[in-house]
């Protein structure tokens, strides 16, 4: 017989998070199960350099925490969350000493790009008109769209490579660099079919809602979901690492915020044959080589544009960033990558002691690499901001594998819970009406390797928190 709670989680991301608070909002018991000693999976904040510098671990710019149709709704603001908006969403420096930004408003960040002023318009205007109709079905499972035809125009987009998206759409380089650095986020070869729909998302979702950050760190805004959570009798056991069905109590829905990997190595769970053999084929995707600093100074980024930012992004033509992310993918080591930048501290003073800075960036590396990608990231850092190793007081490091010992759903240092390529965007984890519903009634999954896949959106949670509530509960 089900005990003190209706469900329980196992993992508290920020899925393992909206999963419960959606539990709760049903007026069911909940508690989470964590194994390590802080919350939030791959959104924490730490003290990971010198006394009084706060660094991003995981995640730090959260575009899609604030276009989430989820988490928008919830009342975070009363639980602590406060976003930041830098005055421009993201930039990209060029070896000129130019920059393009990608700004809130789309006619500024268009004028700034020559010959593909109109080009930009045209693709872009119309799906920012119809974002609130197509967002529903992009941050979700696959299912019959609301409206099919707003869809079908952006689909008709999405689904090329970037590399062809921008050769066919772009006369200048800069205009396609601008693109890949958004493009890129997806980790995946941008010769890759659909690869075009990870940088339009991220452009329009700029233009809709910014690319804002939690002001004090990520961690804030798992703190805020946590606060909610427990407002609403949610219950939370850190140190608690579940290794067998039976470390947890009794109830009607498990909810594993785990990757395929993890979840079959629980001990206990009768999953048949296929099934397993099914979820064993699952992909996971090239790593990430993180890197956090403190610094004497803000990055000293020649052009005021990139100063401006919250995020940058760094390759320096698009042949460049084209070879890292094809190199990166074929398990090869890239001495110039693509870098992703993020710099709070000039727009949060509460990163780093007065007058001082922070600054957070990766690279895609080879799935498990453990080489040390330190000495390129800087090199691609200096091009941008000349003077930027001088700042320097200290820095940290985290290749795959201690990614991974942080947190173990980065198998292999993925921080998308597995390949987003077209095979498994949607039909993540295994091609399934239910792809939240294992073959076990009781068990779920609810972590990124659900639909609609990485980043800090809660919408995986929420879509399997729906789907017991449907099987149990009502
Ligand atoms: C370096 C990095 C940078 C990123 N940057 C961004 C960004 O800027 N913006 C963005 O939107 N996204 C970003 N992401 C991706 C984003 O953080 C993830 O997609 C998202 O956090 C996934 O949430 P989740 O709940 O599915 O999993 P996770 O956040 O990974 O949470 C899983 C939880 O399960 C716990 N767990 C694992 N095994 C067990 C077990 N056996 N028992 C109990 N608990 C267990 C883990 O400790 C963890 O707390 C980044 C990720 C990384 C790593």
């Amino acid at each position: 017989m089900p005990g003190k709670f209706d469900a329980v989680i196992i993992g508290s991301g920020t899925n393992g998070l909206a999963a419960g608070i959606r539990l709760q909002q049903e007026g069911l018991k909940t508690a989470i199960f964590e194994q390590a000693a802080s919350p939030g999976g791959a959104t924490r904040t730490e003290a990971l350099t010198l006394p009084g510098f706060r660094h991003d671990v995981g995640s730090s710019i959260h575009p899609l925490g604030l276009a989430s149709p989820f988490f928008r709704d919830l009342p975070l603001a009363d639980h602590g969350l406060q976003w930041v908006y830098p005055q421009i969403p993201f930039a990209h420096p060029f070896l000129d000493g130019e920059a393009h930004a990608c700004y809130q408003d789309i006619e500024a960040t268009a004028a700034q790009l020559g010959e593909d002023r109109q080009a930009y318009l045209d693709v872009m205007k119309p799906l920012l008109e119809n974002w609130d109709k197509i967002a529903p079905s992009i941050l979700g499972p696959l299912r019959f769209p609301d409206y099919p035809l707003e869809l079908m125009k952006f689909g008709l987009k999405a689904l090329p490579s970037a590399r062809n998206f921008v050769r066919n759409r772009f006369k200048e380089d800069k205009t396609r660099m601008l693109f890949y650095g958004a493009a890129a986020h997806a980790t995946l070869p941008l010769e890759t079919m659909a690869s075009a729909s990870f940088g339009l998302v991220l452009m329009l979702s700029a233009h809709k809602y910014h690319w804002p950050f939690p002001r004090g760190g990520a961690g804030m805004f798992t703190k805020s979901l946590i606060s909610y959570y427990r407002s609403l009798g949610g219950e939370i056991f850190l140190n608690s690492p579940v290794t067998e069905i039976r470390d947890l109590p009794n109830t009607y829905a498990y909810l594993y915020d785990l990757t395929p990997k993890q979840l079959l190595e629980i001990k206990g769970l009768d999953f048949p044959w296929l099934y397993r053999k099914r979820m064993q084929n699952y992909r996971y995707g090239a790593g990430v080589f993180k890197m956090d600093w403190a610094l004497s100074e803000p990055i000293p980024f020649t052009n005021p544009k990139c100063r401006q930012a919250g995020t940058i992004h760094l390759g320096f033509s698009p042949e460049e960033i084209e070879r890292s992310e094809c190199r990166v993918n074929r398990h090869q080591v890239n001495p110039r990558p693509y870098v992703l930048v993020a710099q709070h501290s000039p727009f949060d003073a509460t990163r780093a002691p007065e007058g001082q800075h922070t600054a957070w960036a990766y690279c895609h590396v080879p799935h498990g690499s453990i080489t040390d990608f330190t000495a390129e990231i800087e090199d691609q850092m200096e091009r941008a901001a000349p003077g930027f190793k001088d700042t320097i007081l200290a820095r940290s490091v985290k290749n795959t594998q201690q990614l991974e010992q942080w947190n173990p759903n980065l198998v292999g240092g993925d921080i998308n819970g597995g390949k987003q390529d077209l095979g498994q965007l949607f039909t993540r984890p295994i091609a399934s009406l239910s792809p939240y519903s294992t073959p076990d009634p009781k068990v779920y999954i609810c972590s990124s390797s659900t639909p609609p896949g990485g980043g800090v959106h809660g919408m995986c949670g929420f879509y399997a928190a729906e789907r017991a509530i449907k099987d149990h509960f009502r």
